[in-house]
């Protein structure tokens, strides 16, 4: 695999390691500081750095600073192109450079035509992988910096969709760049490390959505998390809903009310565009904080300034289609690794657009309440959603960073792709105080194999024998619909357009109900004492096969048996 190729020529003890998110909107450094991750600043005190690179007279900018010449400098700013790397121009869709340097077809392979040379008004084609590589540099750079030392390998997160020709480019990216990969890492697994890095974090098996929502495309993935290790049950990738779809519905709101007054419109003015859409992002920001934000572009068009408020609720109105394919995301996810949405324990909401409120607030009605929502407007214990790969990256290249390339690549795989895992829960069936069968799950399903756990189960209160019965099990929604009641007549003026029409609707039922399948052993455990608790052992090896013991907690000997799955 390309992803561990690790630069020789840097001893694991004299390495200077961090984190590194590179998006096609924005990119984070992070290191480790006493086990805890740490988001840099840039020269300019930005965490979150645009993916921008943008040449003025031969000097070269980066970041914010970049960005701003979006308005006053595009064709010799280059933007959005991560996505691009490892590709051919035939497969590559420029939708979001219409506004800065265009990509340009040089046999086949992407180049940006730039003036970058000093005292030289020609301008030169840079290629994508040397883009790349000098944003690189950049980012580094500043990382370095801040560190005082210089910056010598990193952790890099990629989408999980990057197949092993990306992977390569930005490996070499990075190489150029004098930068060693000692690993990439799913963006979604960094997400979940971040989490499960913090001290109070409990590492519990779960199921875990990461919705990262970015600035041009948004990316959802189920995880199960078992003991530690994390499997990818199933991922989706769009590129229709995201950040930049916030900002166009703003951007055309406003256009309007500018027509409005002035008969004219911004959007055919590429700079009126460029202005329009840099405070669209300003605004859609600021009503992530507050209720209420302010719209202003000195000199919009025609010399004329251009002024204006908006409000959350106008703003949610205005995006709602928007917001709405959030939701659709998610559920498709869910659906695709085959779970329902009571399965899911944790959704960790990450990247830039998961700031808002609305978004957040949308998922929390389609999962149960028993689901925690990660994101600042529905936990006030969840980790900024714009640094969390990054820090995730930065804890993983510490603890990697003491590795020689081979052993990183041997030890750091396992953990987070594809190992066997168990396709059917275990559990233990005992008979309940009414002598009903009652199952105890014990390993839940896509647990990463080889693994062990162990439950108690409570004896009947009077002791004596106990049955055990271990079993496979797989759940099922059991679904109850309401009594229909009459409907109400409501009153005609009623506006009931708003985003939760269908609020006052009867709600079915739904709950997780456990189906047993296949028994795999059973044990009798004599003359239990009152009160008594009998522990139940399960460990699954790596060739699937299954031990399990049985005693009593506290009495001596017990019982074991292996069989295979
Ligand atoms: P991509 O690769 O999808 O383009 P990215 O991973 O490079 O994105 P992120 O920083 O995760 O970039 O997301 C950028 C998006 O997040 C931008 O659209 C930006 O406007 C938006 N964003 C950043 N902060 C906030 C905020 N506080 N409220 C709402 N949106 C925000």
């Amino acid at each position: 695999m390309a992803e561990s190729k690790a630069r020789t020529g840097v001893e694991p003890s004299d390495r200077v390691v961090i984190g590194i998110t590179f998006g096609n909107s924005n990119s984070s450094i992070a290191y480790t500081v006493d086990d805890k991750a740490e988001v840099i600043a840039n020269e300019d005190g930005d965490r979150q750095i645009p993916t921008v690179l943008s040449y003025v007279d031969g000097d070269e900018y980066y970041g914010v600073q970049a960005k701003s010449f979006l308005v006053r400098n595009p064709t010799n700013t280059i933007a959005y192109f991560r996505d691009f790397l490892g590709k051919e121009f035939k497969s590559i869709d420029p939708t979001h450079c219409h506004a800065s340097a265009h990509p340009k077809d040089v046999s086949g392979n992407i180049s940006f035509s730039v003036k970058d040379q000093p005292e030289s008004e020609e301008a030169s084609d840079v290629n994508i992988s040397e883009t790349a590589a000098r944003y690189f540099r950049r980012l580094v750079g500043s990382a370095s910096d801040y560190l005082g030392k210089k910056v010598t390998s990193a952790v890099i997160t990629v989408p999980t969709n990057f197949n092993d020709k990306q992977r390569e480019a930005l490996i070499k990216a990075a190489n150029d760049a004098d930068v060693e990969v000692l690993q990439l890492i799913a963006d979604p697994v960094a997400a979940v490390l971040a989490y499960d890095a913090r001290p109070d974090a409990e590492i519990k098996d779960k199921i875990v959505v990461v919705a990262d929502l970015g600035g041009t495309r948004s990316d959802v993935a189920v995880i199960a998390s078992r003991g530690g290790m994390y499997t990818i049950l199933a991922t989706v990738h769009d590129y229709e809903f995201a950040g930049v779809n916030l900002d166009q519905a703003l951007m055309d709101h406003f256009a309007k009310e500018f027509i409005k007054k002035h008969n004219k419109d911004p959007r055919e003015n590429v700079k009126s565009l460029a202005k329009l859409r840099l405070e669209a992002e300003a605004t859609k920001k600021a009503l992530s904080l507050g209720t209420n934000a302010q719209f202003s572009v000195e000199s919009l068009l025609d010399g004329f300034d251009f002024s204006s408020t908006i409000n959350r609720l106008r703003y949610e109105m205005v995006a709602r289609k928007v917001f709405e394919g959030f939701n659709r995301l998610v559920e498709g996810a869910v659906k695709k690794a085959e779970l329902d949405v009571l399965d899911v324990d944790e959704v960790i909401m990450c990247g830039g657009t998961s700031h808002t409120p609305r978004i957040a607030n949308n998922l929390a009605g389609i999962f149960p309440e028993t689901t925690t929502i990660l994101a600042p407007a529905t936990s006030a214990t969840a980790i900024n959603p714009s640094e969390l790969q990054a820090r995730g990256a930065a804890l993983q290249a510490s603890l990697i960073q003491e590795y020689d390339a081979n052993d990183i690549e041997q030890s750091t795989h396992a953990a987070v792709t594809t190992v066997k895992h168990i396709a059917n829960a275990i559990g233990v069936l005992t008979i309940g105080a009414n002598g009903e069968e009652v199952f105890s799950p014990v390993m839940q399903v896509e647990t990463a194999v080889p693994a062990r756990r162990t439950v108690h189960i409570a004896a009947p209160k009077a002791g004596g024998d106990v049955i055990i019965k271990v079993v496979e099990g797989g759940t099922h929604i059991k679904v109850t619909k309401p009594e229909p009641k009459a409907k109400e007549e409501k009153p005609a003026d009623e506006d009931d357009s708003d985003f939760d029409s269908d609020e006052d609707e009867e709600e079915e039922h739904r709950e997780k109900i456990w189906k047993t399948g296949k028994q795999l052993a059973e044990a009798a455990i004599k003359d239990v004492k009152a009160n008594g608790k009998v522990e139940v052992t399960v460990n699954v090896l790596g060739d699937l096969s299954v031990t399990v013991t049985a005693r009593e907690v506290g009495g001596k000997g017990g019982i074991r048996g292996t069989l295979t799955a």
